[in-house]
């Protein structure tokens, strides 16, 4: 699962494995923040530099003096990042739109690497240039799930900017949480509450409250699972009051919960994620790929824990985590065997079904087909329980196919264990 930096891991230890939601752009994040009232600097996303120039254009004529362009990348770390070509800094400020669309040529199409893209970094294909307001302070805010007390947390700090994992390990007491009732929603004593932790007085204070206020009916109607605001910064308005605006933004969605929420479901960028999970995405299959070398075919999520454990209990390790789910079809059956099988570290394939709702004969089906399709040669083995079994187990002994069947699910997970420690 890709590493989760930011406000998951500095809230959570390290044992306890992070959310595996949907992640948006920077832009797309500030367009949600802004429908619910958070202030955003002006900017455009550009995919050219003809477009950033334009772009750039606009925010002069409307009388920004400094403008930003930043690379739009599922990581965060962009501004003290380098890009392959030896370009430094996927977060660049300048002054005029010249400059602008030359800082837009520099970064399209090269590959950005930060801490948290890993070596191999992101190709950066999309920008956001924006207006980029004097910053007086910059702050830290996140709203996200506390699973240690099943609740809403906003974290907030007066040290925004850096690494928060980092101000978690050597001052975490500079970072404030606060509870939310889910059933009470975010309540204006704890947007005071927060304000005064950040040291925000008068109007400041004010706009504190309404902007959490927002950034929590984000987080809440989103469905999100993180919203992390690093920087929120205190800037010099355009009538020179201070101003509380959102420099940068991440979301994070729960995946499951995409299916009621058509409009972010459209900002999903298939680049940025890995390309088995997206083939199995496609297939409606709910595929994790672990470390270890035997790859478990699964219905049901409780199944695929319990599978995963049995294996590691008899002395292997799972390849993944793949839940065909209850109702699956001959097709969806074979497209899970090919993801399985474009995973170079597989070495054996574990299938355990309890048919509850799903008909055994139609799994039987399909192992034999994607079997045959991708020429599998390595062990295979299948242990089929529940409805319309007699059926499954025939197809399956009248195929031809060398496959070692399992009686029990400790008998087959003994077998396919035995297969990988010879
Ligand atoms: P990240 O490096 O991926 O987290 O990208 P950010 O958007 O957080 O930008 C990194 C840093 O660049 C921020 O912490 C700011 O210090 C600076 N920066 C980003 N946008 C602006 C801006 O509009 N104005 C100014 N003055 N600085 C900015
Ligand atoms: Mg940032």
């Amino acid at each position: 699962m890709p590493n989760r930096a930011g406000a998951e891991s500095a809230l959570f230890a390290e044992n306890q494995t992070p959310l595996s939601p949907m992640n948006i752009h920077e832009y797309q994040a500030k367009q949600l923040l802004k429908q619910y009232g958070v202030a955003v600097p002006d900017g455009d996303v550009c995919k050219t530099p003809a477009e950033a120039l334009a772009a750039a254009e606009k925010l002069v004529a409307a009388g920004h003096k400094m403008l930003v362009v930043k690379s739009q990348i599922h990581a965060g770390g962009r501004g003290k990042g380098t890009f392959k070509s030896g370009f430094k800094g996927g977060v660049k400020l300048c002054k005029t739109a010249a400059e602008a669309k030359d800082l837009a040529a520099a970064m399209l199409g090269n590959v950005l690497v930060t801490k948290q893209t890993g070596p191999e970094g992101r190709l950066v294909s999309t920008l956001l240039v924006a207006g980029a307001p004097n910053i007086k302070k910059e702050l830290y805010l996140a709203v996200l799930l506390d699973r240690a007390t099943s609740r809403p947390l906003v974290m907030a700090s007066t040290e925004g900017g850096v690494d928060i994992e980092e101000v978690a390990e050597k001052t975490p007491e500079k970072i404030v949480k606060e509870q939310i009732d889910p059933a009470l929603g975010f309540q204006p004593w704890q947007g005071r509450k927060i304000a005064a932790a950040l040291g925000l007085k008068g109007d400041l204070a004010n706009q504190c409250g309404k902007l959490l206020a927002g950034v929590y009916k984000t987080w809440w109607e989103a469905d999100a699972s993180m919203v992390e605001i690093n920087p929120l910064c205190i800037i010099e308005g355009t009538d020179g009051k201070d101003q509380l605006v959102a420099v940068d933004a991440k979301i994070g969605l729960d995946d499951n919960a995409l299916y009621r929420h058509k409009d972010i479901q459209a900002m999903r960028d298939l680049a940025e994620e890995s390309p088995l999970e997206i083939e199995a995405s496609k297939f409606n299959l709910n595929y994790i790929k672990l470390d270890g070398s035997i790859a478990c075919l699964v219905n049901g999520a409780g199944l695929a824990m319990a599978t995963m454990d049995i294996i590691q209990h008899y002395g292997a390790s799972p390849a993944n985590f793949l839940d065909v789910g209850g109702g699956a079809s001959k097709d969806q059956v074979t497209a899970a065997f090919k993801i399985i099988l474009s995973d170079p570290a597989v070495k054996a394939i574990f299938v355990n079904i309890f048919g509850g709702i799903m008909d055994c004969n139609v799994i039987a089906t399909g192992i034999v087909a994607a079997v045959k399709e991708t020429g599998l040669k390595l062990p295979l083995v299948v242990r089929l329980e529940g409805n319309n079994v007699v059926a499954g187990k025939k197809t399956l002994a009248e195929s031809g196919l060398t496959l070692i069947t399992g009686d029990s699910m400790a008998d087959a997970a003994q077998k396919v264990v035995a297969t990988v420690a010879k």
